[in-house]
């Protein structure tokens, strides 16, 4: 189904599905034991704009831990459980909004259900979830490999099995590092499942590969109208995959909102540190609630011009810069004062 007709699914109170606004996550690196580290974290990914926060449920200590956590956050909290149906039963008793298994790992079928009975007595739902490096055996051997094919065949037997025990609260995912075999996986899926889909790109890699790795895999299944909820995984601080789902998502036209900082390249004309200036102002608009594109230029002469789609911006020369609207110049700002100037502006915005 295409997001406007999946299921409408309930995470905390947080809505995804059936139209609802594709929900942003984070997974917490931190150990789940560590209830002060882990709720520090979180505090950190809250503020960047997580909506939805998944945590690794490793050991029944963890388990206990989201109880503590859970007091102290203020966003819909997700057990990630693998193998063990204990540790799954243990996260919804402490708490846990939404709990993520692969029932194939889970084992017996019976196992599955006293999952499932206990997700449908504290009325949580299930996130299904499928990964390429742990497909079934048999459907490796049925489409000669790991496949987008198989992926998803094994995602609908699973929601079937879930659906035989009487419970339809789910999402599902599935997750690839192979970019396309993912994307070609999520168009299948959609075709065939009602469900929200939570969508990401595995394994994705550090900074610079993961962002572009996800904004690639995303961005072809989210222009297509597939997806409900997004992550962003990368190798790094979760902080950094928030602020990377919220410029693929104000991108795609899928969320207003935020300041979008936009700078230019640098090139011989150059004439102030510009990549410091850039990353200053991007920290410096990230709590300032406007919708509008600030422009950051590197030179005096070119930068006007080149500036006049942002809504305001600031373009540096030696000693002294402009601060600029809509391409016309509106003064000259010294060079130590630009931020300074720029961030009033933008505070008395009234456009
Ligand atoms: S704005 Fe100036 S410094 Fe930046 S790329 Fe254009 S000409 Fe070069």
């Amino acid at each position: 189904m295409f997001r406007d007709d999946t299921k409408k699914i309930r995470i905390g109170d947080v809505m995804i599905g059936g139209g609802n606004p594709i929900a942003i996550q984070s997974m917490t690196n931190t150990k789940t034991e560590d209830v002060k580290a882990t709720v520090e974290q979180i505090h950190r990914l809250e503020a960047a704009g997580c909506e939805i926060i998944r945590c690794a449920v490793p050991t029944m200590e963890a388990a206990k831990a989201l109880f503590e956590i859970k007091k102290q956050i203020h966003i819909p909290l997700v057990a990630d459980i693998h193998f063990d149906y204990r540790l799954a039963i243990a996260a919804i008793e402490n708490g846990a909004d939404k709990i993520r298994i692969n029932p194939g790992n889970i084992g017996e079928s019976e196992r599955v259900k006293a999952v499932v009975e206990k997700a449908k007595e504290h009325d949580i739902p299930i996130r299904i979830g499928v990964n390429s490096g742990s497909l079934e055996k048999n459907l490796v051997e049925k489409y000669g490999g790991v496949t987008a094919k198989g992926l998803v065949e094994s995602a609908l037997d699973k929601v079937r099995l879930v659906e035989s025990f009487g419970y339809d609260q789910l999402v599902v995912s599935i997750k690839s590092s192979d970019v396309m075999m993912c994307v070609k996986a999520h168009e299948e899926l959609a075709k065939k499942c009602i469900y929200p889909l939570h969508v990401g790109i595995t394994e994705s890699g550090t900074l610079l590969a993961g962002n572009i790795k996800s904004s690639i895999g995303l961005g072809l299944i989210l222009n297509q109208g597939i997806g409900d909820t997004i992550r962003v995984s990368l190798t790094g601080d979760p902080v950094e995959e928030i602020k990377s789902a919220k410029i693929i998502l104000k991108t795609l036209v899928l969320r207003k909102g935020g300041i979008e900082v936009v700078s230019c390249p640098t090139c011989g004309r150059t004439k102030i540190d510009l990549i410091g200036l850039a990353n200053q102002v991007e920290t410096m608009v990230s709590d300032i609630p406007l919708d509008i594109k600030v422009a950051v230029m590197g030179c005096v002469v070119n930068g006007p011009g080149e500036a006049k789609e942002a809504d305001i911006g600031i373009a540096g020369g030696i000693g002294e810069g402009l601060l600029i609207k809509k391409g016309e110049i509106i003064k000259k700002v010294k060079e130590e004062e630009l931020l300074e100037v720029l961030r009033q502006e933008l505070l008395n915005w009234n456009e």
